[in-house]
């Protein structure tokens, strides 16, 4: 037995390894059900070039992860970037955030946002609803030209029927000045949690990955995924027919389907409440050099199938052989068949080759990546309930956290934190149980473990 398992060597599961490891505490294992670690920073090779799971770019309000990035990159390992990306709309590109650069629009669609930001209510009721917080903030124009448009083709949801709770660093606010600003000159204002970033040299996104799997002295357990879990008996069972017993229990699996496996009704029921959008990834290598000075493109407008494209060669040149270029196109859906799915790649596809009359010799390599769960829908069940079930789950010894495990819109910031304050929190827990006696500095480090050795 195990006293900690991770479920998942994404972020959230190798950060949560590392800072455990950190304090000295090593009786745990991490589980992973693909071959290779990462989850959704992992990144693909292929024919010279390098894809992720579309852009995944660092960028960081907090000093502890800041650190720790240089740290585990080494900073002549990184690129520093300035953002340069865009909102396509009505046949022209405007910077982004587009309710400070409007400047290039349609004189109506101009003249739209500011009256409706003059004139929008103000109220100091925190808004509950996410259209109500955009009204509140930024008026009519803004939520009808941008805002709700955009949300509806990423979440592929209503709305109205979302809650504000996840706008917080995200959507930056703005000011009448700045809006005038923006709307009179075509400055390019970069506002905003990402106006800038860090980038691996080489390697992709994996590259991070892997500096955090080198640090660490137990190694992944891969191809091996959880099936369900016995939370009376302590049991994980997995897909192959193996189990292993635990204590405790570090989540970054989806919630919903670590729920499924719970052999508890409410909990299962819990599960088909929860939801999510899903994105398929198409990523294009291209034989055209400097194909565009752009970072990445958002699209709001219903014709095009995708919400957003981007281009990995301008977060490093090792992304692409010398005189090529490579892009990602994410379309987003919901509940559709296989079939639907497959089209919408299609159209999205002869989109993109119009858009940048692309030409089908151009295109030298392919791919599509599928990402189940993509973005978690905040409905107001999730309001009312998520933050109960959670508690619930700690009650049983289970730490769910990370993006899909804590059911929320986090960025790798808040995986790698999530994983160092669960760290913390159980090494405090075992601690005051008197069963690890904690003392700093001390490594006590068992080789690693394959789960036969255990089960
Ligand atoms: C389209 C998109 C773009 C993004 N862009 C950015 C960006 O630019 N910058 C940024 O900071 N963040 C970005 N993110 C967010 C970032 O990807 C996540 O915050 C982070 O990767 C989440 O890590 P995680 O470990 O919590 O989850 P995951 O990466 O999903 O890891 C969970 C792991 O659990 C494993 N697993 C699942 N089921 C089982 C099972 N049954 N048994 C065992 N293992 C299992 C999975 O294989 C996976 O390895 C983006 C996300 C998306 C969807």
């Amino acid at each position: 037995m195990a006293k900690v398992v991770i479920i998942g060597a994404g972020l959230s599961g190798l950060s949560a390894a590392y800072h455990l490891e950190k304090k000295g505490f090593s009786d745990y294992l991490i589980i992973e059900k693909e071959a290779n670690s990462g989850g959704l920073c992992r990144s693909i090779r292929q024919d010279g070039f390098t894809f992720d799971f579309t852009g995944h770019l660092l960028h960081s309000s907090n000093p502890y992860f800041s650190s720790l990035l240089l740290h585990l990159l080494g900073s002549d390992n990184v690129n520093k970037i300035m953002r340069r990306s865009f909102i396509y709309s009505h046949g022209v590109y405007t910077p982004y955030p587009y309710q400070v650069n409007l400047h290039g629009l349609p004189l109506k669609t101009i003249l739209d946002c500011i009256e409706g930001f003059v004139k929008r209510k103000s109220s100091k009721k925190k808004p509950k609803l996410f259209a109500e917080w955009v009204l509140k903030n930024f008026g009519q124009g803004l939520a009808n030209s941008f805002f709700f448009p955009y949300q509806r083709k990423l979440l592929q949801y209503d709305v109205r029927k979302l809650s504000a709770s996840w706008t917080g660093r995200f959507v930056p606010k703005t000011s009448l000045r700045q809006m005038l600003a923006g709307a009179l000159h075509n400055n390019g204002q970069n506002i905003g949690y990402n106006a800038t970033f860090l980038y691996p040299r080489r390697g992709g996104i994996q590259y991070l990955i892997d500096q955090f799997v080198k640090k660490l002295n137990t190694q992944v357990i891969t191809n091996c995924s959880v099936a369900t879990i016995d939370l009376k008996k302590r049991i994980i069972m997995f897909k192959s027919g193996e189990s292993i017993s635990f204590d405790l229990i570090i989540n970054t699996m989806p919630l919903n389907e670590f729920l499924f496996g719970c052999s508890s009704t409410s909990l299962v029921q819990a599960a088909n409440k929860l939801l999510c959008t899903s994105v398929m990834c198409l990523n294009l290598g291209i034989e055209r050099p400097s194909f565009s000075d752009k970072q990445w493109v958002y699209y709001p407008e219903k014709q095009y199938p995708f919400y957003r494209l981007g281009f990995y060669n301008t977060f490093s040149s090792a992304m692409v052989p010398q005189g090529c270029s490579s892009m990602y196109i994410e379309c987003s859906y919901r509940n559709k068949s296989e079939r639907s799915i497959k089209n919408l790649v299609k159209a999205a596809r002869a989109e993109v080759k119009k858009l940048f009359n692309l030409s089908e010799d151009e295109i030298v390599v392919e791919n599509t990546l599928s990402i189940p769960h993509a973005y978690v829908i905040y409905d107001l069940w999730r309001e009312r309930n998520l933050a109960k079930l959670l508690v619930r789950l700690e009650q049983e010894g289970i730490y769910s956290i990370g993006r899909y495990g804590a059911w929320k819109y986090a960025s790798m910031q808040e995986s790698v934190l999530d994983g160092r304050n669960v760290a913390n929190k159980i090494i405090v827990q075992l601690a005051c149980r008197n069963i690890f006696s904690f003392k700093q500095g001390k490594h006590d480090i068992k080789g690693p473990h394959r789960l036969t050795d255990v089960v």
